[in-house]
């Protein structure tokens, strides 16, 4: 019987757990074994008891990890902390290939086959198993909540006795995941709404909202949806254009939510101080991008830095504060990925060497690094 070992998240901040007691029956009811490590859930509102309910084994990390087949994870762990696992056991998690190169290669070292989730190629068959999306869409959310708890006036208009209150405007820079969410959520809490891309597509994305597209119109940006709904690094012709369209916006807007992310790479910068300086006293910016480098000059993660009365803020790790719903969906990932490969007969998930999506995520196998975007 293959088994599933379900580790204690260890990274600093890191609150969400990668199985939640749905999945966990879901896997038993597949003909899998699952153990969790004591406490695993705690932080994201799910007890040991409840996963015991459901058919787990808990206990500390030895007796989880023994003989497990499956390591699953929401951060990579400790390489150091992996062992009595069984031979090329899978570690699937968020393993951040880019950020953490040399545990990649401690992976492989250690004998475990590293699957890294947000490497899932973004194809309609594997939307269900994508982790990017799922943790983005709520942290879009979450950052407009955090935007408007600290901005120190409302976001409707509202109109009383003692005088009219006006509506917030906001601005959403980026428009993937985080930011669609981010102008939905703005828009339900009565803010007036404005979003920028550097990707065609998302001008219609942005309308059919119910919000203001600004666009560069000058300087071409990239056409359609982007490869794979990627942007890539833009030219320098096109990004002092995009500065001076934003120098002219942002004076006016009370909240800035930025979103924008580059894969492999470090965070576009979209916000300058002179830009912040611009701006009314008592607006907020949110950077959603600030662990990835930051889109917005000075922002700090975890810190509220105010630079010309302006607030700046962002998390170091923004899903993980709404870990019980990011732990939920991104269980479900996991589950979704792994059930889709899963082979009755062999009563355990099989990845075929010339599927698309074991190319994309396979991190290590038989003691070497074996993806092409870390071999480039
Ligand atoms: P992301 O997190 O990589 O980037 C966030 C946004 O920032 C993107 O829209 C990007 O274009 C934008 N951006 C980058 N540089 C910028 C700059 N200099 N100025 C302004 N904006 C900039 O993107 P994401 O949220 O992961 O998703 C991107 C797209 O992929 C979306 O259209 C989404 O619908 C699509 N997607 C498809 C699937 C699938 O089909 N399986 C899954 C997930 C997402």
């Amino acid at each position: 019987m293959v088994k599933i070992a379900v580790l204690k998240e260890t990274a600093a901040g890191e609150t969400r757990v990668a199985a939640s007691p749905e999945t966990v029956k879901k896997f038993i009811a597949l003909g899998a074994s699952v153990s969790v490590e004591s406490g695993a859930g705690l932080l994201a509102s799910v007890s040991d008891a409840e996963y015991e309910a459901m058919g787990a084994s808990v206990g500390a990390s030895p007796a989880v990890l023994k003989d497990a087949d499956i390591i699953l994870g929401v951060q990579g762990p400790d390489p150091k902390a992996l062992k009595g696992f069984a031979p090329g056991a899978w570690l699937v998690a968020g393993l951040d290939p880019f950020g953490q190169r040399a545990r990649v290669d401690e992976y492989a070292k250690a004998g475990v086959e590293a699957l890294a989730m947000e490497f899932m190629p973004r194809i309609t068959r594997a939307q269900s198993m994508d982790i990017l999306s799922s943790q983005s869409n709520l942290a879009g959310y979450k950052a407009v909540i955090e935007a408007a708890s600290v901005y120190g006036r409302a976001f409707p208009m509202m109109m009383t006795a003692a005088g009219t209150v006006s509506a917030a405007k906001a601005f959403i820079m980026g428009v993937g995941v985080a930011g669609l969410q981010a102008i939905a959520t703005a828009r339900r809490l009565g803010a007036q709404v404005s979003a920028t891309d550097v990707r065609s597509a998302t001008k219609e994305q942005i309308e059919s909202l119910g919000a203001k597209a600004i666009f560069v119109e000058n300087v071409a940006g990239i056409e359609g949806e982007g490869a794979g709904g990627y942007a890539t690094e833009m030219s320098d012709e096109y990004k002092a254009a995009q500065a001076e369209l934003v120098s002219s916006h942002i004076a006016k807007q009370d909240i800035v939510i930025t979103t924008a992310l580059i894969p492999g790479r470090p965070a576009p910068r979209l916000i300058s101080d002179a830009q912040i300086a611009s701006m009314k006293p008592g607006s907020v910016i949110f950077d959603l991008a600030v662990a990835q480098g930051g889109n917005v000059e000075g922002s700090k993660p975890d810190e509220v830095v105010v630079k010309h009365g302006v607030k700046i803020m962002g998390y170091a790790n923004t899903p993980a504060h709404l870990a019980a719903d990011t732990s939920a969906l991104f269980s479900r990932n996991l589950f979704n990925f792994l059930s889709a490969f899963w082979d009755k007969e062999a009563g355990k998930p099989v990845l075929p060497d010339d599927d698309e999506i074991t190319a994309a995520i396979r991190l290590t196998k038989d003691g070497k690094v074996v993806n092409e975007r870390l071999l480039a």
